[in-house]
């Protein structure tokens, strides 16, 4: 079970290089569960149901079957679909030594070193000149940023990645025009893409790794973890009378959620507005509903990582594989406080899964999620929880399996409290 579970997450992550094709793998899985993809321009059905929406990189999915009163409680687990790579210039085409060139960025807290020497896909979202937006998932080892060689580093050791000069990657052995290669390759004429959001990805398949295949090696295990074990949480939730499950998944945590569908938006907001008026509720009933309402805010945590562990609070040492992690921080840099702590406790206790409890040391900066964000923006009671991780941030990071079993049971509890 475990084990299938960890296999599942491989195949979730390869198939979402991008936040456009995190939505598009979750809305497979919704669609074939039976949710009804709506359209935030359209009006929605009155009657109760299964329902998800996609604004760009985000959605939102939730189920008001077992809900019989506008006021009832929303159940939200929130999540991130985007994580830090390297991003594709609009004006990107070089030639620097006789090869072909494209110019890249990061995005968000990328550790720049770890993309260093990877075979690199592209993917992500074309915009057409006939107003169509297709995406683009190209899953073969084009790009490459070789580091320097040792032998020409005079202190002998890693040079410190500069992001304007030091990211730029080599794709073909002749100058060329990438574009044009990229719109060749998915059988699209190079005039007809007047947008693009492309973003390179390694190409080596997520694995489980270690004697008994009981840990995750992936990309992107921040935060596509949680969004799996969230929209696992989702499909297996039994029907609760009176609760109404909502999973948040949100683009652009990376860089601040300040966007049109980042955590900082109203596309949460006004889909539980919607929500409530679908009902027949009136706003009076939307504020009710939110009063009586909890959210998880899901996100990778850190594993205390064997190797640097003075870098972690000795009081909160973090196992991998010793399950979920509820989030504190006094200084809000995680939405916690206690009454949200014991919603996640008592959800830990009925899944029967192990509980940690995680605080930074006081001397290190401590990161942050969309908790506090999303818990502003919503006046929602939210509690931050995630699953132990090590290597967050690099192009490639691990976890435990189990920890995502555990995870996702966790939050399925957290949905349908007993
Ligand atoms: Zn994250």
């Amino acid at each position: 079970m475990v084990l299938a579970t960890a296999a599942d997450l491989c195949a979730f992550v390869d198939a979402s290089p991008t936040p456009f094709h995190v939505c598009a793998t979750a809305a497979a899985q919704l669609d074939a569960a039976g949710y009804l993809r709506l359209s935030e321009s359209e009006v929605w059905p009155t009657e109760p149901g299964r329902f998800y929406v996609v604004r760009g990189g985000s959605l939102i999915a939730w189920s008001t079957e077992s809900s019989s009163s506008a006021t009832d409680e929303f159940r939200v687990v929130g999540g991130h679909t985007d994580s830090p790579n390297l991003r594709l210039k609009q004006h990107h085409d070089l030639s620097s030594e006789g090869l072909g060139i494209v110019a890249l960025e990061p995005y968000g807290g990328a550790w720049l070193n770890s993309w260093l020497d990877r075979d690199l896909g592209i993917a992500g979202r074309l915009s057409l000149r006939s107003g169509e937006a297709v995406l683009v998932h190209i899953n073969e080892p084009v790009l490459r940023v070789p580091q320097l060689a040792i032998h020409l580093s005079a202190e002998r050791k890693a040079v410190e990645v500069d992001p304007q000069r030091h990211l730029n990657a080599i794709w073909s052995q002749q100058p060329g025009n990438f574009l044009g290669w990229l719109a060749d390759h998915e059988g699209l004429d190079r005039d007809d893409i007047v947008g693009f959001d492309l973003m390179t990805h390694d190409t080596t398949p997520s694995a489980r790794i270690g004697a008994r295949s009981e840990m995750v090696s992936a990309p992107r295990l921040d935060n596509q973890a949680t969004c799996f074990a969230a929209l696992k949480a989702l499909l297996a939730a039994p029907a609760v009378p009176g609760i109404r499950p909502v999973l948040a998944l949100f683009d652009h945590e990376e860089v601040g959620s300040t966007s049109e569908r980042g955590a900082q938006s109203d596309l949460l907001a006004t889909t539980l507005e919607r929500i409530v008026l679908a009902a027949g509720g009136t706003r009076e009933d939307l504020h009710r509903a939110v009063a009586a309402s909890v959210s998880a805010s899901g996100d990778m945590g850190h594993a205390t990582h064997p190797n640097y562990a003075d870098r972690h609070e000795p009081l909160h040492h973090i196992t991998l594989g010793g399950g979920p992690m509820l989030k504190l921080n006094v200084n809000l840099r995680y939405a916690t406080d206690s009454v949200g702590a014991a919603v996640f406790a008592r959800a830990c206790e009925q899944a029967d899964v192990p509980l940690q409890r995680f605080e930074n040391r006081a001397d290190l900066p401590c990161g942050s999620t969309i908790g506090p964000l999303s818990a502003a923006r919503t006046g929602m009671l939210t509690v931050d929880v995630g699953a132990p991780a090590l290597a967050m941030h690099s192009a490639r990071e691990m976890m435990s399996g189990s920890d995502v079993d555990t995870y996702s049971r966790a939050l399925q509890a957290f949905f349908a409290p007993a």
